[in-house]
């Protein structure tokens, strides 16, 4: 998923970005809030963690402008454990959720989960679908009980089909979601990594098809022979 944090304390950043890229998430670090702002203008995001005390525009003035244009990206707010009054103006500004500063890693986990699922109506972060068990926290997928070896951009790949079932996803906007700005990736690695992820789920009913000229589409579908090249689960590691 396509993370922008916004955080001017390069430290914190950086254990951050390191922590959120090594799950498979794209992730761009902004420090400035105005220089945030105009990134949320033209980029679509998933998530948005954002400090308050920020240099350019402060975290609530910046989620206050944000919410009035309508832009809806759900927003993590990073506030301050002793001030009771900046969790209360963040949740009333528009933040979906808050996390006192310092926090242990592992409730930044959980909450950056909960809200990268809200979107897509899951409630549980768990997909059954065409045979496979999905499973976001984990980041695990299984065929009939047995694991599938899935890297982790195979594995957020999955999740951004999955979670537009039936709908067209189209390659500029996977690879927005799959790659952050210093990455220069060119659209056919998302081809490259589409293949691998075909392949890998052969043997499921889920179906990932090429929309010609525009990106691809995940179905399930009952009553279809095994795609090409079916890899007979486990995937060898
Ligand atoms: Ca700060």
């Amino acid at each position: 998923m396509r993370i922008l944090l916004v955080e001017d304390d390069p430290d914190l950043a950086e254990a951050v970005t390191r922590r959120l890229r090594r799950q498979g998430h794209a992730v761009d670090w902004q420090s400035d809030g105005r220089a945030a702002f105009e990134v949320l203008g033209y980029e679509p995001f998933d998530l948005l963690l954002l400090d308050i005390g920020l240099p350019g525009m402060d975290g609530l003035t910046l989620l206050t402008q944000l919410r009035r244009q309508g832009n809806k990206t759900p927003v993590l707010m990073l506030t301050a454990r002793a001030d009771i009054e900046d969790r209360v103006n963040a949740l009333d500004v528009g933040a979906d959720d808050y996390l006192d500063k310092p926090f242990d890693f592992r409730e930044l986990d959980a909450r950056c989960r909960a809200l990268l699922r809200r979107p897509q109506g899951q409630a549980s972060g768990v997909w059954e679908v065409g045979g496979l068990r999905i499973d976001s926290a984990a980041r695990k997928v299984s065929w009939q009980g047995d694991d599938l070896d899935l890297p982790n951009r195979e594995f957020s790949l999955l999740e951004v089909l999955v979670g537009r079932m039936g709908r067209v996803v189209s390659k500029e906007d996977i690879a927005s979601r799959l790659f952050n700005f210093d990455e220069d990736v060119g659209l056919n690695a998302i081809e490259v990594y589409v293949g691998r992820l075909r392949k890998k789920l052969a043997m499921s009913q889920l179906r990932i098809t090429t929309v010609r000229s525009v990106g691809y589409r995940a179905d399930v579908q009952a009553d279809v022979p095994a795609q090409e090249g079916a890899a007979v689960p486990p995937a060898q590691a």
